[in-house]
């Protein structure tokens, strides 16, 4: 019976884990489900976002949920102060989450959610490889009343495994591999693009690997994003070009994640949205992206992929059927979300 440790944080967090979790329990009731405390929620009551029991409770657990944190009432600069984005690093180191993979594929039947004409996104199907244990993200800060500084470091360890995922993802797909880099300027894109070509030479040569400067990877999103396959980029790069290739899709609100470590570890599983606080307590969330998190969970954390082609095809079917939350443009509550999608999940 496998254990699920579910994370519901700030914010519309716990609105949109509480369906996921009534959606798995539809599936299966094998599933254990435990619950704890996180980030801002995590730190009125324990004064930190991520305790040493939650990690520990991740470390033995067989996948962790999680909805998203965050939100005004702990919003601060003060290096000292607990934040709840703490909790997410914390999490991804303790947990070795080295590979944040993000499925950008909008369906048709939102394609005209999208600000982006239906010609452009036509067809769309790309897999963000983001580095996430690495880079500027976790190199040394210092802060004096003048100056601050973010130290970007790479290991060809952290690179070559990172280039691993990524060419192994394309294999399952269309072969192509786009590595993001600012080889022109920084010298960990220099190491990074040396290291990506020599993981290429040495085992995948059936894939077809074009390095991509940051910027232009920028523009070339929006102007022919059914090009890209696989991108496979460092942590800041793939942050922001992850986001970016979120719009593609018309909402935010509709892209899932999967966060693996080692073989065998238990992985993260999360939307790509944050808690977002405007519409915390309004019933508007969008719980597709948490339901889509749920089904990269079954998948790539307990191995039922089965179940999460179900839970993918109702989502489908449930958007095919007319299915509009707010953030794409209709009226639907999260409740009704929910309803549809399990409803559909019936239907099978
Ligand atoms: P956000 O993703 O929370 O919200 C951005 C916009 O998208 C908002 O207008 C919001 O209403 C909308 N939105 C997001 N998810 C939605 C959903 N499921 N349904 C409908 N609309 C949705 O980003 P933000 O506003 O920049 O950040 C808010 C807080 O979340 C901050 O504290 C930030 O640090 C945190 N954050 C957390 C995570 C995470 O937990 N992984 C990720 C990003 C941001």
């Amino acid at each position: 019976m496998p254990t699920i440790i579910t994370l519901p944080g700030d914010g519309i967090g716990p609105e949109i884990l509480a369906p996921a979790l009534e959606l798995l329990r539809t599936i299966s009731e094998d599933f254990t489900f435990d619950e704890h405390a996180f980030g801002g929620a995590a730190i009125d009551i324990h004064g930190t976002a991520l305790t040493d029991e939650t990690l520990a409770a991740c470390r033995k657990a067989d996948a962790v949920l999680l909805a998203a944190v965050g939100g005004p009432k702990w919003d601060t600069t003060d290096p000292e102060a607990p934040r709840p984005e703490q909790g997410l690093l914390g999490l991804r180191k303790g947990l070795g989450l080295y590979a944040n993979l993000r499925p950008v594929r909008p369906l048709p039947a939102l394609y005209d959610a999208s600000p982006l004409k239906r010609e452009r996104i036509e067809g769309t199907d790309l897999l963000v490889v983001r580095e996430l244990t690495g880079g500027i993200y976790f190199g040394a800060k210092t802060r004096t009343a003048r100056s601050a500084s973010d130290l970007c470091e790479y290991s060809v360890e952290e690179v070559d495994r990172i280039a691993h995922v990524a060419f192994d993802a394309a294999r399952l797909r269309r072969k192509k591999v786009a590595s993001v880099d600012k080889a022109n300027v920084l010298e960990t894109s220099r190491q990074w693009r040396e290291v990506v070509h020599i993981v290429h030479r040495a085992r995948y040569n059936d894939i077809e690997l074009t390095d991509v400067l940051v910027d232009n990877a920028a523009m070339q999103l929006i102007a022919r994003p059914a090009d890209f396959d696989v991108i496979v980029t460092e942590n800041l790069f793939g942050d922001i070009l992850s986001d970016e290739a979120a719009m593609i899709t018309g909402s935010i609100g509709m892209l899932p994640s999967a966060s693996l470590g080692e073989h065998g570890d238990p992985g993260l599983f999360e939307p790509v949205h944050g808690s977002a606080p405007d519409i915390a307590g309004s019933g508007a969330a969008n719980p597709l992206a948490m339901f889509l998190s749920a089904a990269m969970m079954l998948r790539h954390g307990l191995g039922r992929d089965a179940d999460a082609a179900a839970v993918e095809a109702a989502v489908d079917r449930a958007l095919d059927g007319g299915l509009r939350t707010r953030d794409l443009g209709g009226e639907a509550t999260t409740a009704q979300a929910t309803r549809a999608v399990i409803d559909e999940l019936g239907r099978e």
